[in-house]
């Protein structure tokens, strides 16, 4: 074990800790350089309470710590910044709280992923070129609609979607990879001419990728987000509802598998349409596109890279001892990884939304490929 893996948690969280993680997110750790958002987005079920104070604090501050937890790892890895609270809040101008993550980041030449849709970035594209060029950064914006209507109703206090792609652009001509965000993506929100439109500005803009994921709704953000919507277009609001179902009645509302399947579609192929890599973080399978150049070189391998890797070769049925075959060609794997990875194997869950099923062999599950993605099954009562 590395002392980073020691130290676990300071200065920066591990990533993780959950099985949607470990679907979508190739990233080791995250760090985050506030506490709350200033933007409130309604949809938003990060820090609903520190959110709504829109008085974001500092979250980390000390450079050398980090400087020398960096210094120590024996191999380098992804960092995600900002993912769940903006990396350039307005306190941001005048700490350099991000500035100087960043600046410790390229000068230890380490990756990083960095969330952000403010225009405040553009002051560090300085840095940010730098890393452009060594393949350490890549910059993630979030747009879910072209719409000012849905701005106002939804994250009023984020900027325009044309300040957003003015960022994006301008990272792009200067050689930063930037990509966009689709999510929360709201199913009705946009008809299929207005997608396609959102996504040929993405492109246009020099977005390389879409990370999508469908809206999740939670009972604290659920009546002001239907309030929302209702503003915005009455029939979402009414729609929606029949599509999401809190099945395990714990305040968290799932999507319905044909949704989830239906919408995927749609945006995998307008993407296509428009020329931009497709990366689910719902659907494994869904994915395409390049996910190993760039920062990505230094990722921890995600569920449809292991789908992937088992699909070209031909592999209709998959034990173990495969599966840690093809984990040891990462340095970046670790045994909290691994032991993570084995908890959903040993659970079947592992390759839920693939084409691999799980099977017993013996007391062992395995997995064989079938021609048909596994979800989980439910039955959705409808709400009138
Ligand atoms: S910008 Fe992101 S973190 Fe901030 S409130 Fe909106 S969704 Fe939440």
């Amino acid at each position: 074990m590395t002392s980073i893996e020691n130290s676990y948690g300071h200065p920066l969280e591990r990533f993780h800790a959950s099985l949607a993680n470990l679907r979508a997110h190739p990233t080791t750790f995250t760090l985050e350089p506030y506490n709350g958002c200033s933007q409130g987005c309604t949809y938003c079920m990060y820090n609903q309470e520190t959110n709504q104070q829109k008085k974001p604090s500092v979250s980390h501050r000390d450079m050398e710590e980090l400087r020398e937890f960096l210094m120590q790892s024996d191999h380098r890895f992804i960092t995600s910044i900002g993912h769940s609270c903006d990396s350039y809040q307005p306190l941001e101008r005048r700490l350099e709280v991000t500035r100087n993550i960043l600046k410790v980041f390229n000068s230890c030449n380490f990756p990083v992923l960095l969330f952000t849709r403010m225009q405040g970035v553009l002051r560090d594209a300085d840095i940010l070129e730098e890393m452009g060029n060594k393949g350490l950064v890549e910059v993630v914006s979030t747009l879910i609609s072209l719409d000012e209507g849905v701005r106002y109703h939804l994250e009023r206090r984020s900027p325009t979607a044309e300040q957003r792609l003015h960022v994006v652009r301008e990272l792009a001509r200067r050689g930063i990879p930037a990509s966009f965000h689709l999510t929360p993506h709201i199913a009705g929100l946009n008809d299929e001419k207005q997608l396609g439109s959102l996504l040929r500005h993405f492109q246009n803009a020099g977005a390389k990728r879409v990370y999508f994921s469908l809206l999740g709704i939670t009972s604290s953000i659920e009546s002001k987000l239907l309030q929302a919507l209702k503003a915005i277009n009455p029939l979402v609001e009414k729609n929606l509802m029949k599509s999401y179902w809190d099945i395990e009645n714990c305040g968290f509302y799932q999507v319905s598998e044909s949704l989830l399947i239906e919408e995927h579609e749609k945006a995998r192929s307008i993407c296509e349409d428009a020329g931009l890599e497709f990366f689910s973080e719902q659907i494994p399978v869904f994915s395409k596109g390049n996910g190993h150049e760039g920062i990505y070189r230094f990722k921890l391998p995600i569920i449809a890279d292991f789908c992937t890797y088992f699909q070209e070769r031909k592999k209709r049925f998959i034990v173990w001892e495969d599966l840690m075959e093809y984990l040891s060609h990462f340095d970046t794997v670790n045994k909290e990884y691994i032991g993570k990875v084995r908890e959903y194997w040993d659970t079947a869950q592992l390759f839920k939304n693939t084409f691999y099923h799980p099977i017993c062999q013996g007391e062992n599950i395995c997995y064989s490929q079938q021609d048909h993605l596994d979800l989980t099954k439910f039955t959705l009562p409808r709400r009138e």
